[in-house]
């Protein structure tokens, strides 16, 4: 067993879970289009149903509410729009305030101009200043328009659980809209869209051990929603166009229903295991520190840097030792790039976080070797640092 790989960047990624997997081939044998009225139709339509009342469960919602998409970063697109529709009339939000640490997915601003989204800065452990949102929603001129607000409840990088339902309370308070990126935090934290006071949620499926290529735009209500991104044969109630992809939404649901059980039970074992983690890292590199850890964190993340070493070089250096872990971002080119997260909290992002994150099926042997790896990987680095 010592020489097979360990996969500890379940951020990045989970592996598809059985269940899922099960859903998928059963779907993919349905030659039915979900919007035929015929009884191959009919039985394609009643899988991207289950699906959907699976969803919603996760996060209390309705399932009328969930719009199923093809990533979580077409459902940002999506719903990151000045162009709203109540019922049939339009509504125009003016401004877009995201919050500094948001995933690229969001923080690209979706589909208003540049010129309208506004940062909202964080703590130095990486917690949104809500100070800060007050201060910003209050100096906007009254014929502004609606303003619109993101902010994640689980910072993908750090693990850093942030306050989504009191910066709602600040959005709702001035007549704002709250759109909460959920797609780290659904199968870790309970989550529920009234509870949050989020009018609209983010969620992936491949981060819940479902298949890549199946997200959802949940919203609170049916009447306020944006313009389609995607407009077509009317599907999705005529919010998504395009033949829904029937094995990855059924998968979603699968994933959803086991990732909806069990929460406490999974972060109490998961949690023990990243407290040996961090144990280990601490006395192996008494100089290692780990962001966020002061902070409520997900039981499962551990972003850290070595001093001396960068996120490029440890990176490869940990996939060498046999290792799957993450810098804080990856650009889609494979390249590693700079965490704009570390920046936002105020540390010099060339100082290189790196980013281990566990699973469902991650256990203690891994933990361990993981551990012994990381000292391996941090004397190298000494050596390195002392010969310069
Ligand atoms: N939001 C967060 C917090 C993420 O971690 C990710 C994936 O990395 C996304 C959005 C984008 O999700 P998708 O891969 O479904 O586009």
């Amino acid at each position: 067993m010592a020489n097979t790989r360990i996969y500890l960047d379940w951020n990045a990624t989970a592996p598809l879970m059985s269940e899922a997997r099960q859903a998928v081939v059963e779907a993919m044998d349905l030659a039915g289009n979900p919007s035929s009225v015929h009884s191959e139709g009919r039985a394609t339509r009643a899988l991207v149903e289950a699906a959907r009342r699976r969803v919603a469960a996760l996060v209390g919602a309705k399932a009328e509410n969930v719009v199923f998409t093809s990533s979580a970063t077409e459902a940002a697109n999506q719903v990151l729009t000045p162009d709203l529709r109540m019922g049939k009339s339009v509504l125009a939000a003016g401004d877009l305030y995201v919050s500094a640490i948001e995933h690229a997915a969001v923080r690209m601003g979706g589909r208003f101009a540049s010129a309208r989204v506004h940062e909202i800065p964080v703590t130095a452990s990486g917690v949104v200043d809500l100070s800060a949102l007050e201060v910003l929603l209050a100096a906007r001129p009254a014929d502004s328009g609606l303003a619109m607000v993101t902010v994640m409840l689980v910072n993908n990088e750090t693990g850093v659980v942030q306050p989504v339902r009191e910066a709602a309370a600040i959005v709702h308070a001035r007549g704002g809209l709250m759109v909460c990126d959920a797609v780290q935090a659904v199968g870790r934290l309970p989550v529920d869209i009234a509870a949050l006071d989020a009018d609209f949620l983010l969620l992936s499926a491949h981060k819940i051990g479902g298949p890549k290529g199946a997200a959802a735009l949940v919203s609170r209500g049916e009447i306020l929603m944006p313009s389609a991104l995607i407009r077509g044969g009317g599907q999705e109630k005529g919010h998504r166009g395009g033949t829904e992809n029937v094995a990855a939404v059924s998968g979603f649901g699968a994933a959803a229903a086991v990732a909806a059980g069990d929460i406490a039970e999974r972060n109490a074992t998961i949690g023990a295991l990243r407290d040996r983690l961090e144990t280990g890292m601490r006395e192996a590199a008494p100089d290692v520190v780990i962001h966020g850890a002061a902070e409520q964190r997900v039981s499962n993340t551990c972003f850290f840097t070595l001093p001396g070493l960068s996120s490029e070089t440890g990176q490869i250096a940990f996939d060498l030792e046999g290792l799957a872990l993450s810098a804080g971002s990856a650009c889609s080119s494979g390249k590693v790039g700079r965490s704009h997260v570390l920046s936002a909290m105020g540390y010099d992002p060339k100082a290189g976080g790196l980013r281990i994150s566990l699973g469902v099926s991650t256990t203690p042997e891994e933990i361990d070797r993981t551990v012994a790896i990381f000292a391996r990987v941090a004397a190298r680095r000494k050596l390195a640092v002392q010969a310069a």
